[in-house]
């Protein structure tokens, strides 16, 4: 997969991506990433890549052109279109199971805004998708951006070390995961839970999964809704729920 970032701040993201798990999947080619610099793509006089809004108010907009160039001279490297992402706090709301299904494309371009975000007319003419990362509001695009590009890389199998981490992690099936233990057995008089050390791998699953209900019927019970639970399971977390409330 190749994922194309268009930005004014370009070191900003290359810092991130250079590092840790997806630093090393980009060294081993197991994901690309090219981040392009807007100013490169304003060919007017003064080379501005933002300007003040009609209708008066407050602060600069990205324009229009740049963007536009920007994204076509991709296009022509890439020699097709490839899914256009604006990153915005309009956008929908990013979930693990759009970050799968992003996951499975070939190629993403991320456009970054600024100031007060881009131009509509280059949203309407070429964005294929808006999305948030929470609602709330950022000085700019650059790190939505970098949340996204994690989020799809990890979902690139060997970009992981082991492709089964992610399938009991969080969000991924629907459920918070569980609790995690490392050494020492004991830390501040508090040990670790005695199945874990059982080595029975049936009762350690067994266990994971209870807690795996218990945290989520907690935390985010508006989860339940959509995880796919036996009836079994169903009655555990009712009857989890009907004990917290005593
Ligand atoms: N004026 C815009 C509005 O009210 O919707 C906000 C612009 S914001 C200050 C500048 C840029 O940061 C946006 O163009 C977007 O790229 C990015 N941004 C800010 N918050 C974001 C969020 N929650 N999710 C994704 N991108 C965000």
């Amino acid at each position: 997969m190749k994922i194309d970032i268009i930005t004014l701040f370009p070191e900003m993201c290359e810092g991130f991506l250079n590092e840790s798990v997806i630093g090393r999947a980009r060294k081993k080619g197991t994901v690309e990433f090219e981040c392009h610099q807007l100013r490169d793509y304003a060919f007017d006089k003064h080379k501005r890549v933002d300007d003040s809004t009609y209708g008066g108010g407050m602060g600069m907009l990205m324009k229009a052109e740049p963007i536009a160039l920007c994204f076509e001279d991709i296009c022509r490297k890439l020699e097709k279109r490839p899914h256009f992402i604006y990153m915005s706090p309009k956008g929908k709301v990013l979930t693990q199971e759009r970050v799968k299904e992003l996951s499975e494309l070939e190629n993403i371009v991320i456009l970054c805004g600024h100031y007060e975000g881009v131009d509509q007319r280059v949203i309407d003419e070429y964005i294929d998708e808006e999305i948030s990362i929470g609602d709330y509001v950022l000085t700019g695009g650059e790190l939505p951006a970098l949340v996204l590009a994690d989020a799809v890389s990890r979902m690139i199998p060997e970009v992981l070390s082991d492709d089964i981490c992610f399938e009991e992690e969080s969000h991924y099936k629907g459920l918070l995961e569980y609790p995690q233990y490392t050494k020492p057995f004991e830390w501040r008089g508090k040990e670790v839970p005695e199945v874990l050390m059982s080595g029975h791998h049936a009762n350690i699953s067994k266990w994971r999964r209870e807690r795996s209900l218990e945290i989520t019927a907690e935390l985010r019970p508006d989860m339940l809704d959509k995880a796919e639970l036996t009836d079994k399971e169903k009655e555990y977390v009712k009857e989890y729920v009907k004990n917290i409330k005593k």
